[in-house]
């Protein structure tokens, strides 16, 4: 597909970039003009593989590492951030446009299955990673920029099975709230993308041909999202067509919650 100009001039960071939805949501943006950092944590493969990509379809990208949930992570991202940005794109000057906040983990365990241990990491990485992102990252984030929280349908209904997770989903949906209502003055909308089953690596059980067709079979589509109906939707609310439209949950689930 060609590069369109909607996000042209803008640069963007998306946490976990490299691979399952921030990789679609990187390519996309890059494709639509966007200077995208591909943030991974640990798989330096996966984040190379995603720039070359975005160079091959004829974009801008460049890999930045930074392990989150651990202590000074956000710290960590943003020094990473500031320093390949600008050896990357001088010219782009310091600062960004979009800020997506997709780097996640699932926690498959009842409340009777959690550790300490288990809810501090889940929590560190889904609710605590993305807040000090953006206290640190407000200073950088350009006025009329963008913030996107990606967060789950899962926040929205009961789901025993995922207790913790949902819960991690729960508090960065109250950060969007309040971070748009206290943005707005500077133009800067801030929204969360809410995926429901997506076919990424984050959930291995999807290997398994009755558990997929279960999952599939929740969507009134019949199937799993792919990771580009997610970055689709990232894309238009991170462009000026979403000028209007802040502090919103969009549901990007093929309707898996329509009917009974
Ligand atoms: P994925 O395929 O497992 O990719 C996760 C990405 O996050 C990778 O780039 C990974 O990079 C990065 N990441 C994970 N832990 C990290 C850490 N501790 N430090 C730094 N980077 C880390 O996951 P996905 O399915 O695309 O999920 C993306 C987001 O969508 C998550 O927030 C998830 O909760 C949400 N979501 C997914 C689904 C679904 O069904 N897939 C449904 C609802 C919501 P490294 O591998 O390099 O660490």
């Amino acid at each position: 597909m060609s590069i369109t100009e909607r996000h042209r001039g803008r640069t963007a960071l998306v946490t976990g970039g490299s691979r399952g939805i921030g990789r679609a949501v990187s390519r996309r943006l890059a494709r639509e003009g966007a200077l995208v950092a591909v943030h991974y944590g640990h798989d330096e493969a996966a984040a190379d593989r995603t720039v070359k990509e975005i160079e091959t379809d004829g974009g801008r990208a460049f890999p930045i590492r930074a392990e989150l949930g651990v202590p000074g992570d956000a710290t960590a991202l943003w020094s990473a951030f500031d320093r390949e940005l600008a050896a990357y794109a001088p010219e782009a000057g310091p600062g960004l446009d979009i800020l997506v906040n997709n780097a996640g983990i699932t926690l498959p365990r009842t409340i009777e299955q959690v550790t300490e241990e288990d809810y501090d990491r889940v929590f560190a990485v889904n609710a605590k990673a993305p807040f000090f992102i953006l206290q640190q990252g407000l200073g950088r984030l350009r006025d009329g920029g963008r913030v996107v929280n990606i967060s789950s349908a899962a926040t929205r209904v009961a789901y025993p099975a995922i207790i913790a997770y949902s819960m991690t989903k729960a508090a960065l949906d109250h950060l969007t709230l309040s971070l748009a209502l206290q943005l707005a003055p500077r133009n800067i909308t801030v929204n969360t993308v809410a995926p429901g089953f997506t076919e990424t690596e984050i959930n291995p059980t999807l290997q398994n041909p009755q558990i997929r067709q279960a999952l599939s079979a929740a969507s009134v589509f019949n199937r799993l999202g792919a990771p580009a109906d997610i970055a689709d939707v990232v894309a238009f609310v991170a462009s000026d067509d979403a000028r209007w439209v802040t502090g919103q949950w969009l549901d990007a689930t093929g309707g898996v919650h329509l009917g009974l």
